[in-house]
């Protein structure tokens, strides 16, 4: 039985990563400097008829960050987010096969799939500063998701998680 992180776990995770990362504050958040300050960097690879359907995934041995060049901006900040969150839950647990490769699928996740994507939502839509922008933006998805610069579904999801609508 595979333990699951809280959110409000996973969002103090967050907030002392941005904290210390010297992102805190920032929107939309430097994610470039939170992987900074964890060691790792990330890149871009050009999708072949393998790779298509992969949005991004980590390699704790290059320290590297992989993603798809052909997602838009915001997907590519989402999942450089969510291979963070990987990287901060998921590398000292146990199994030699710490890396991960996500695909762009929907359907059930597994509990650290949702981990790294509850990580996600925090880092890059900060509670506090989510808060404020809802207020400040009266709830206007496109408007709220583009100060964070994210997608109008993750603010709508965030908006939900955080009981704003
Ligand atoms: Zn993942």
């Amino acid at each position: 039985m595979e333990y699951t992180r809280s959110r409000e776990e996973i969002r103090d995770l967050a907030t002392g990563l941005l904290n210390s990362a010297g992102a805190g504050g920032q929107l939309p958040v430097p994610v470039d400097k939170v992987i900074d300050h964890l060691g790792y960097s990330f890149e871009y690879f050009q999708p072949d008829t393998s790779t298509r359907s992969i949005a991004g995934a980590v390699s704790h041995n290059e320290k590297t960050v992989y993603l798809n060049s052909e997602d838009t901006a915001r997907r590519q900040l989402f999942t450089l987010a969510h291979e963070i969150g990987h990287i901060v839950l998921h590398l000292n647990e146990g199994s030699d096969d710490q890396d991960f490769v996500d695909y762009r699928k929907p359907g059930p996740k597994t509990s650290k799939e949702k981990e790294a994507d509850t990580f996600a939502a925090e880092i890059l839509m900060p509670e506090q500063h989510f808060i404020n922008a809802w207020k400040k933006w009266t709830g206007i998805p496109s408007l709220v998701a583009a100060s964070f610069g994210v997608s109008e579904q993750s603010v709508k999801i965030r908006a939900r998680v955080l009981g704003l609508r």
